[in-house]
């Protein structure tokens, strides 16, 4: 989900944005530039989703029309994003593949964590709460502190608020998930998740790199190899350890 949870609190001041982000564009429109041949989309991630979203979506008793988006560009493999209270124009944006989307059973695992976003309609929700807790800090801020003070206070709320329902959103997702799946697609999700806490490790742990870009990786990931900058997810050893 990431960063995208930031921008339905955005689209309550902008209308536009609401309906850019309720009402996806058409799949033809997106895959139109960067669109994979035959045989690149038939083992694709986006092929998966695509044949296994409605299967899947009535498994978890939604009836919802939604739609699988690529998103090339994304720095996730994917991404879900409810549009309405009603979940009717929901979206899954499929980012490039990654060792997270490598096969059938990873590939399950997220698409039914991304589903159970849609479910509970978790972008919408995390924005508007945070939203909510932005304004109504900086009001009260407002009478005992100045415009600087009050902005600064006002948002670090804002981000403990978004941090702390994300990050409660997350493991519900995780947990969901789990109960939907087969053992075996949990125990991918979660190799899944090892390799990429071996990767943050590795980049930690390497001293071949230049010195300011080592000191960077010692403070953006910790000894076990988790990401100290992703205030939106559970830590990879959290989701490893209620996942197993
Ligand atoms: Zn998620």
């Amino acid at each position: 989900m990431t960063t995208l949870a930031l921008l339905p609190a955005l689209s309550l001041l902008i209308p536009s944005l609401s309906r850019g982000l309720g009402i996806p564009a058409p799949t033809s429109k997106i895959l139109s530039s960067t669109a994979p041949t035959d045989s690149q989309y038939y083992f694709s991630s986006h092929h998966y989703f695509s044949r296994n979203v409605t299967r899947t979506a009535n498994t978890m008793g939604m009836r919802p029309n939604i739609t699988i988006l690529h998103a090339p560009s994304s720095q996730c493999p994917i991404q879900a994003v409810g549009g309405s209270l009603s979940c009717s124009n929901a979206a899954i944006y499929v980012g490039p593949e990654s060792s997270l989307t490598k096969n059938n059973q990873r590939r399950q695992f997220i698409l039914t964590h991304e589903l159970s976003h849609i479910k509970h309609n978790d972008v919408l929700k995390i924005g508007l709460v945070s939203t909510l807790a932005y304004v109504v800090t900086a009001v009260a801020a407002s009478f005992f502190l100045p415009v600087a003070g009050t902005v600064g206070v006002a948002f670090s709320v804002f981000l403990i608020t978004l941090s702390t329902m994300s990050r409660h959103c997350e493991k519900r997702a995780d947990l969901e998930a789990q109960r939907y799946c087969q053992l075996m697609e949990t125990r991918q999700f979660c190799q899944a998740l090892q390799e990429l806490q071996n990767a943050y490790q590795q980049y930690r742990n390497n001293t071949m790199l230049p010195f300011t870009t080592r000191m960077w990786n010692k403070i953006r990931f910790d000894s076990k190899g988790n990401d100290r900058l992703d205030i939106l997810h559970p830590s990879l050893s959290q989701r490893i350890s209620y996942l197993a």
